[in-house]
């Protein structure tokens, strides 16, 4: 049978899920916002968000026109308005007599702790501000940050923001390579970083690979600031390096912030990475701070005088930024930042930080919670989680199995689960439930955000009815939306703006169900057609997890004779189950074949199942299934280079040939 034959939708419905949870009566009473909401933003949609930003923030200047979109798609908001992110971040909290309220519980790995107030981080970000522009770093250039997940990430972001110079955050886990080419991209004057971090008990390096991105010439960077965390040698190049720690002492603890224009740059940041090379997205100031701070408050049901927020995601991802550095300090909220891994020293550190400062929202990633059911509940069991009231959930869809985990086992069975979907992109959240207002479903995120105009149509850019897949697209600019990709603003039209006309392209596949709400069903470019059959590897591996061995699955589409594509999926056993694998994984992957035939049906059932000892990621934990394909394929894996651990791989790749 031709690939080309296709029957029925861009992807077919394959899973069903009758679970739903409504708020309590209780949560919903107390909610910030109720059902209203979505009416009062779907008329209007540019004056409801003109409504935010002017309540949610302080602008030195009133702006005008809430949308200029009169060259799609280029897009302007809140035109002519002034605003400073620092300012709103830090300076307006002490001057409204907030100035003692805990800004940063810093847990260190190795048990080393912090507590910052907003009176003394909008010192430290004051100093940082005089500092870096007694280097010279003025407004638009750009700065590059490769720093832990330490309190002088978020300084030194908010302290570029403060002068408006431009971030370009870099994962700390990147190579020399990875970041000499961000560098050479922004064109960055500074490079702030730290002699190193610790990783799982270990002292770990930083600052060896700045010398390494810039030992070749030809770069454009002036000066590298060092901040002292780990305390190891380290080589020095004098009057390029400074030391944080002198350079803030001697600085100016006043600083007077001057609003921005509201579409000047905030930062840069490359994605992830998950299909293929990243693309630099440039974020402006007005509207991702309008988005962020709203969606924050919104879908987390935030209460800054009470709730303790953490997010677990690193500074070098957009939720890092978004969701740590910025939304969270502009509502005034309380938050805990972790700098290392979850099984360091113990696999319950996670569960002891929540126990130790009650932290009442926790937001994370579908990897992390399966890979702690991996480990099992006992861990989490033995701490005190009754603080958390809501759990949030970002990065990949969340299987409906790993959904309920995470509700029962960390949520206590009462907390409500927000799945929000966004990317590097969207800048801010797009889909996600309203805890307050939303009966929630396992594995879906369900409702575009007020304001958001969201949609998943055909391959002709029509709207399919309820019941129906295709792809995710964004039919309305939305505030926090990428302006455009660095340097590159072809690219940024071609990529997001050109397969649909007039609309933004997510690359995600997504279908509505019966009752209008939308899933995630994976990425447009993995999905396999099966004997003419579209499939979506998140169902498929859906409904491997919703088998009880089973704590993560990827699946994938191999080239086949008969069928044009098989399914083949990669399996990781959860710990309990994990003897199978060794004594009998031939019936431990007859179990599971015949566990998805009768989950979604004979079509979707796998023709291999491997048992796997761990799956290829991203650095921010997502699964790369295209390098699976290329194993699945009998080929050599592609360009690896953003995958967290390479030798993954060689170990796939011997499995498979066994
Ligand atoms: P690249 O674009 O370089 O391949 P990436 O897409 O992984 O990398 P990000 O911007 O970090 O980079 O991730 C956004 C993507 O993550 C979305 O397009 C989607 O595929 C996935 N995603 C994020 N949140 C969710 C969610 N709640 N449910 C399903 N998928 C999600
Ligand atoms: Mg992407």
């Amino acid at each position: 049978m031709s690939q080309e034959t296709v029957k029925g939708d861009a992807f077919e419905n394959l899973l069903h899920e009758e679970r739903q949870f409504p708020p309590s009566p209780e949560f919903a009473a107390a909610a910030n916002l109720g059902e209203g909401i979505y009416a009062e933003a779907s008329g209007d949609r540019a004056a409801f968000w003109a409504q935010q930003a002017r309540e949610l923030l302080t602008w030195s200047k009133d702006f005008g026109q809430a949308l200029d979109w009169s060259e799609p798609p280029f897009a302007k908001w809140f035109v002519g308005g002034e605003v400073n992110a620092a300012y709103n971040a830090l300076d307006r909290h002490v001057e409204n007599g907030l100035g003692d309220r805990v800004a940063i519980h810093f847990e260190g790995e190795p048990g080393d702790s912090e507590t910052i107030t907003y009176a003394e981080l909008t010192e430290r970000v004051k100093r940082a501000a005089n500092a870096f522009e007694s280097l010279g770093v003025a407004k638009g250039d750009r700065v590059a940050v490769y720093l832990p997940m330490i309190p002088e990430a978020v300084v030194t972001m908010l302290a570029c923001a403060r002068i408006g110079a431009v971030h370009s955050v870099v994962f700390g886990g990147f190579s020399a390579d990875a970041l000499r080419s961000r560098i050479d991209d922004a064109e960055a004057k500074l490079v702030v970083t730290a002699d190193g971090t610790f990783r799982r008990g270990k002292p770990s390096s930083l600052k060896p690979a700045v010398d390494e991105a810039l030992s070749a010439p030809g770069h454009t960077v002036e000066h590298v600031v060092v901040v002292r965390r780990n305390g190891q040698d380290i080589a020095w190049t004098e009057g390029r390096d400074l030391h944080w720690s002198e350079l803030l002492a001697d600085a100016s603890p006043e600083h007077t912030a001057v609003g921005h224009d509201a579409e000047h740059p905030l930062f840069i940041l490359y994605t992830s990475g998950t299909t293929g090379k990243p693309k630099g997205i440039l974020h402006t100031t007005g509207g991702f701070l309008t988005q962020t701070a709203f969606t924050h408050s919104a879908v987390f049901d935030l209460k800054p005088e009470t709730d303790v927020y953490w997010c677990t995601a690193d500074v070098g991802w957009v939720t890092g930024h978004s969701y740590v550095a910025y939304a969270p300090l502009v509502n005034g909220a309380t938050q805990v930042m972790y700098e290392g891994t979850p099984d360091s020293p113990h696999q319950g550190r996670w569960w002891e930080i929540v126990q130790k400062y009650k932290v009442s929202i926790l937001y994370t990633a579908p990897t992390a919670i399966r890979t702690f059911m991996k480990w099992g509940r006992e861990i989490p069991d033995k701490y005190d989680l009754s603080s958390i009231r809501v759990l949030g959930t970002v990065g990949e869809p969340i299987n409906p199995e790993a959904w309920m985990w995470y509700r029962d086992v960390i949520g206590g069975g009462a907390a409500p689960i927000v799945d929000t979907w966004w990317q590097t992109e969207t800048g801010a959240m797009m889909i996600a439930p309203l805890p307050g207002v939303t009966a929630t479903k396992p594995g879906s995120a369900q409702v575009p955000l007020p304001g958001i105009a969201v949609d998943v149509v055909d391959e002709s850019g029509n709207s399919v009815p309820n019941g129906h897949g295709g792809f995710l697209v964004v039919r309305e600019p939305w505030p926090s939306m990428l302006r455009t990709i660095w340097g590159d603003p072809e690219r940024f039209k071609d990529t997001y703006w050109s397969r649909f006309e007039g609309m933004y392209f997510a690359g995600d596949g997504a279908k509505k169900d019966e009752d209008g709400d939308i899933w995630l069903l994976g990425r447009v470019d993995d999905v396999m057609n099966v004997s003419g059959h579209r499939l979506s590897t998140t169902e498929i591996e859906s409904a491997l997890v919703s088998h009880p061995w089973v704590a993560e699955a990827a699946v994938v589409g191999a080239a086949d004779e008969t069928t044009g594509q098989a399914v083949v999926a990669f399996v990781i056993l959860r710990a309990d189950a994990q003897t199978r694998s060794t004594d009998n994984a031939d019936d431990a992957s007859a179990e599971l074949r015949a566990h998805v035939g009768k989950e979604i049906g004979p079509i979707a059932k796998p023709r291999h199942v491997l048992i796997v000892p761990e799956l290829p990621k991203t650095r921010s934990g997502k699964i790369m299934r295209r390098l699976l394909k290329d194993v699945a394929e009998g080929r050599d894996p592609g360009d690896a280079t953003t995958l967290a651990d390479p030798s993954v791989m060689q170990q796939i790749a011997a499995d498979l040939r066994k």
